[in-house]
């Protein structure tokens, strides 16, 4: 693309027009630019792969593009998506795993942020089909409830794949995908990260403690403890049924 067409398609939409509040957008950016990066400095991605979103209003998303190492991106290589993931805003595209991110925004409405990663020890777990799991820690089944669900393995973004997801993000907040990679949202960027980023410590704690001998989870009894702490501080199923 040239340089006279990114500019044709900058120029669609003001970014001042897309939410009522142009500051809020600006902040929105820097986050969003400052968690893309990480995702490369951790390990977490390689190639093009990995992509965050962030809801602006309604269905509009703030998105990573397609086509560019989470190294390199700066800030004006966002991208804003109407609903059908047609660009408002930036001279780049939008990637095709969109869909997965779109999946959990439909089926959880409170959901402001998600992150996707292909980081390596919860992927190799996805690989070989065994599910990271968030009851061998406690303050893990605080943050995350007592399953990160594997969802079974299918062509990226098929029809089965984003019904299981749809699925599954009403009750969940993260799940790996069988030989694919993590996603995890949340209430807003930092959020959705810091899920990411737990889905990944938890598997290489379980990683290594497979090498070395048998995995022991908590008592069932603590579980359930552990599950009303949640509730009472306003994360999972029962607190957002309240
Ligand atoms: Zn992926």
């Amino acid at each position: 693309m040239g340089a006279s067409s990114k500019l044709a398609l900058a120029a669609v939409v003001p970014l001042q027009t897309l939410q009522g509040s142009e500051g809020n957008l600006a902040i929105l950016r820097r986050q969003l630019l400052a968690i893309a990066h990480e995702l490369h400095i951790k390990g977490w991605v390689a190639n093009h792969d990995g992509n965050v979103t962030a809801r602006i209003a309604g269905d509009r998303l703030l998105a990573t593009p397609t086509a560019l190492s989470k190294r390199v991106l700066v800030e004006t290589d966002l991208i804003v998506l109407d609903g059908a993931n047609q660009v408002l805003h930036g001279g780049r595209r939008p990637f095709s795993e969109i869909a997965l991110h779109r999946a959990v925004y439909a089926a959880r409405p409170d959901v402001r942020a998600v992150v996707h990663t292909h980081s390596p020890n919860a992927t190799a777990l996805a690989v070989v089909g065994v599910a990271v799991d968030p009851t061998l820690i406690a303050e893990a089944v605080v943050s995350l409830g007592a399953e990160i669900a594997l969802l079974p393995y299918g062509f990226p973004q098929s029809a089965e794949q984003l019904a299981a997801l749809r699925v599954a993000a009403h009750s969940l907040d993260a799940v790996t995908l069988a030989n694919h990679g993590v996603l995890a949202w949340g209430d807003d960027l930092e959020q959705a990260y810091l899920r990411a980023e737990l889905v990944e410590h938890l598997a290489t704690i379980q990683l290594r403690a497979l090498q070395i001998g048998a995995v022991r989870t908590l008592p069932a009894n603590d579980i359930e403890r552990l599950l009303a702490a949640r509730t009472k501080a306003g994360l999972g199923p029962l607190a957002r049924a309240k």
